[in-house]
């Protein structure tokens, strides 16, 4: 496989087909997820669909084929994703009367109905989520993070008020994707407010978090947007105040997609492969039975035994008994495939009592009793989780610089991130952009008040804070 310090997107391309994650889909930009991948995602979505439904909304399912008119309500919608839609204008053998289009996000359908079902005050808030594929026709594709079609969830809620939206917006991302992220991706990602130029079309506020890849650029993980009534005017979503009147309701949304499986592996990945944290590897634990004959029927029998004993104590763990392969063979390619840890049972291990570990980033190999190894294995799997959190951590404030001067700004987000003083002006965000690859990341929910001039134009900056800027995925 190529170095990751050669050329990271040769290695990622490379990786994520070795390790069979996906394949490439028939018509270019298209991926296939490929069971190993897949497992990945549904370990990811399960925690994500938990913590929706933890928080008080309900998961529903609406149509794929949107009518051409309903996104065409509201203008900065429209003109935001006019160039990535696919339209279909032939069913049925006949030329449609109005076209479809393949959704490439719910806003407008969901308003439609939101309009339907809400009339008075009492139908607030109305929280919904959706688990589904969207189309976004991209012009240069890559595997897992820019692909024509892929999985989300997709939250669209209705609101009384700019309060109560507001707080949904930051529940979005804050109680919702943020902890999902930290927790199982251990990607110490950071929240933060988009400036205008890089809001989602329609929104008035979107939010983010953005996590820190091991070439230095940033990965958007999540999107929280509060739409105002932008979207309620566009559908006409409206209620009955208990004043009587007439109001519109406010509207926000929030996605994550499957790209953030291109995160956890740009994030912790290495030369050797993918390095996965336990809370979403498929295997945590992986026994590689070594011996032949009838001793190697008897220790492939205890190495079941033991995956049985590690799965009754909550641990995902995998007998790779494929006769055809070596005990070498397995160990590199279960390395590839990112393991959190690999367990060697051989027929002296088995009359010792014991089973030879190795972890995915240790030195060495040790010996471990296989009496105690559930309780054993737990805390190594949990003591990795914390790890590689730890070190994205580490990786990330050690290549994010805090500056006032132009020339370290340049140095700094050619490797990493830059924390810069902005004047909040689009073109001057756009010379930034053409001069160093970089844009505007976020302004960290955290960050520190601060004014002072611009990084770029010696303008006096906006925001009352510092933005991120980095090149970006
Ligand atoms: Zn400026």
């Amino acid at each position: 496989m190529t170095p990751q310090s050669e050329d990271f997107s040769a290695w990622f391309n490379e990786l994520v087909l070795k390790a069979e994650l996906v394949d490439r889909g028939p018509v270019r930009g298209t991926m296939v997820i490929r069971p190993y991948g897949y497992r990945i995602w549904e370990l990811l979505q399960s925690d994500l669909d938990r913590r929706i439904k933890e928080t008080g909304h309900q998961n529903a399912y609406f149509p794929l084929l949107i009518p051409q008119s309903y996104l065409q309500r509201e203008a900065e919608h429209v003109e935001g994703f006019a160039p990535e839609l696919a339209v279909v204008t032939h069913a049925g053998g006949k030329v449609l009367e109005e076209p479809l289009i393949v959704r490439p996000t719910s806003e407008t359908v969901i308003g439609e109905y939101m309009a339907k079902w809400i009339s008075s005050y009492r139908d607030l808030p109305l929280l919904l989520n959706q688990w589904a594929n969207v189309v976004r026709w991209e012009l240069r594709p890559r595997l897992l993070l820019r692909t024509t079609e892929f999985l989300w969830q997709e939250g669209h809620t209705a609101h009384a008020d700019q309060a109560d939206a507001m707080r949904e917006t930051m529940l979005a991302l804050e109680e919702i994707y943020a902890r999902t992220v930290r927790e199982l991706a251990a990607m110490p990602v950071v929240e933060g407010e988009k400036t205008p130029s890089e809001r989602f079309a329609g929104a008035v506020r979107t939010f983010t978090i953005e996590g820190m890849m091991r070439d230095g650029r940033a990965l958007q993980a999540g999107t929280s947007h509060y739409m105002g009534t932008n979207f309620a005017r566009a559908a006409a979503i409206q209620y009955t105040g208990e004043d009587g009147r007439l109001t519109h309701a406010h509207t926000t949304s929030w996605g994550l997609s499957t790209r953030l499986i291109g995160g956890v592996i740009m994030t912790h990945g290495d030369d050797k492969g993918l390095v996965l944290p336990p809370r979403v590897a498929p295997y945590q634990v992986v026994i590689v039975p070594i011996g032949r004959g009838d001793q190697g029927a008897e220790v492939i029998a205890a190495a079941a035994a033991l995956a049985q004993r590690l799965a009754d104590s909550g641990i995902r763990a995998h007998v790779d008994d494929r006769p055809q392969l070596s005990p070498g063979f397995k160990f590199n390619d279960w390395e590839l495939r990112g393991v959190p840890i690999r367990l060697e049972l051989g027929p002296r291990d088995l009359a010792a009592g014991t089973a030879v570990m190795a972890r995915r980033l240790g030195e060495g190999k040790e010996p471990i009793s296989l009496d105690s190894a559930p309780a054993r294995l737990a805390d190594e799997l949990e003591a990795f989780q914390d790890f590689l959190f730890e070190r994205a951590t580490a990786f990330r404030d050690s290549h994010t610089v805090t500056t006032d001067e132009w020339d370290d700004f340049t140095k700094a987000v050619a490797v990493g991130w830059a924390r810069a003083l902005h004047c909040g002006t689009p073109e001057c965000e756009e010379e930034i952009k053409a001069a160093t690859g970089a844009t505007a990341r976020c302004i960290p929910l955290d960050g520190e008040p601060e004014s002072g001039p611009c990084i770029l134009c010696g303008r006096p900056s906006a925001y009352g804070k510092r933005v991120i800027f980095g090149r970006a995925y």
